[in-house]
């Protein structure tokens, strides 16, 4: 183990895959994020009668390094494959989702954030810390601050993996050099999470759409056995980026609302009695317009900014851009 101390903020999928090869590679290093739990968007809820998984749905592999990764996963038990009873509309929907006859798809096991479970090693990872500033104590080190007055360091080097309006708040003003992170662009999603007391009387367990509202519906369980299903049933929807920047700011009650009768409408089945209901807004959800270049660095490359954005608006192109920016900063130290 080297003396070299680095901090990542954000232990999404891109910051824990930085975070891993540079503990690998014998650093010492420290993940800040400011919620309870990891995994960020890779998110799941839990409830008294199971997980909804209400942000990343799949994870699929193009790439042969994020391949093998599903692949430890999977013999981890932290990776399923799922396969679907999938509904869907024309060519232009499936094309958006990829070659749906063609790709493996998988989900943490057993719910979505347990999917970055092989990346957790045992380095430092403080919860429940905001990062509101990087401060520069000199050419090489810099420290930390956060929301409650904190301060930590010094460290060598600082990987961000916010998404990209919150890693530019916390990089633009370093340098100019992070200038090209406002120029990508990340829609908004919102997904509600309804529970219903009898199954949803559908022959699908999952459906892609582009309703008005709803583009995606999913049974949140793995269950695709039409007389085994489980009571309460619980579905995920979300909502497509133009009908959730429209209603940004509208009630969750409202929101609820509008898309439950969505999915009645594209499903064409009587919705079941709901045993429970809520809506989370992803304020930054999906990738439109990325980067174009794995990361991006500064501060003679000691500052870092990685994450799905750099590369597009999956798991694996955070995986891809976490592992990028790890080399980057080891490149920096000893290249
Ligand atoms: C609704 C929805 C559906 C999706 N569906 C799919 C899908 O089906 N398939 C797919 O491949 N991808 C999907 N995605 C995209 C996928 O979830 C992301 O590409 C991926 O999880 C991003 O990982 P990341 O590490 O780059 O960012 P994140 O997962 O966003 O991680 C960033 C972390 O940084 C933390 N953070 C932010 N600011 C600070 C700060 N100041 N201080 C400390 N911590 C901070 C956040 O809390 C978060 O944990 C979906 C996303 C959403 C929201």
């Amino acid at each position: 183990m080297t003396s070299i101390r680095i901090a990542i903020i954000g232990a999404g999928m891109a910051g824990l895959k930085a975070a891993s090869t540079l503990h690998n590679a014998g650093m010492n290093v420290c993940v800040f994020e400011k919620s309870r739990g990891l995994g960020g968007r890779l998110a799941s809820r839990r409830t008294e009668f199971g997980h909804f998984n209400h942000g990343a749905q799949y994870v699929t592999a193009r790439h042969p390094g994020f391949a093998a990764y599903l692949e430890q996963a999977t013999a981890f038990n932290a990776a399923q494959s799922w396969k679907p009873n999938l509904h869907h509309g024309g060519t232009e929907i499936a094309q958006s989702h990829g070659n749906l006859a063609l790709d493996q798809w998988y989900q943490g096991a057993p719910q979505m954030n347990k999917l970055i479970r092989p990346l957790v090693e045992p380095f430092s990872v403080l919860k429940q810390h905001r990062i509101t500033r990087i401060e520069q104590l000199d050419r090489r080190s810099f420290a930390l601050h956060d929301d409650l007055e904190g301060v930590f360091g010094p460290f060598d080097g600082v990987i961000v993996t916010a998404p990209a309006p919150q890693t530019a708040e916390l990089l633009r003003p370093m340098s100019p050099r992070f200038d090209p992170i406002g120029d990508v662009v990340m829609a908004p999603c919102w997904a509600v999470m309804a529970a219903f007391e009898q199954p949803l009387p559908t022959a699908f367990d999952a459906i892609i759409h582009q309703s008005p509202a709803i583009s995606w519906a999913a049974r949140s369980s793995q269950s695709s056995d039409l007389f085994h299903r489980r009571c309460p049933d619980p579905w995920v929807l979300h909502a497509t980026p133009r009908w959730s920047r429209d209603h940004l700011e509208e009630d969750k009650d409202r929101i609820i609302e509008k898309m439950l009768a969505a999915l009645r409408d594209i499903s064409g089945v009587k919705l079941p009695e709901l045993h429970s209901v809520d809506a989370h807004r992803w304020r930054f959800a999906r990738t439109e317009t990325p980067l174009g270049a794995s990361h991006l660095n500064g501060m003679n490359g000691r500052v870092i900014a990685a994450g799905d954005w750099c590369l597009g608006a999956r798991v694996e192109a955070a995986w891809r851009s976490g592992q990028s920016a790890a080399h980057a900063m080891i490149e920096t130290l000893f290249g």
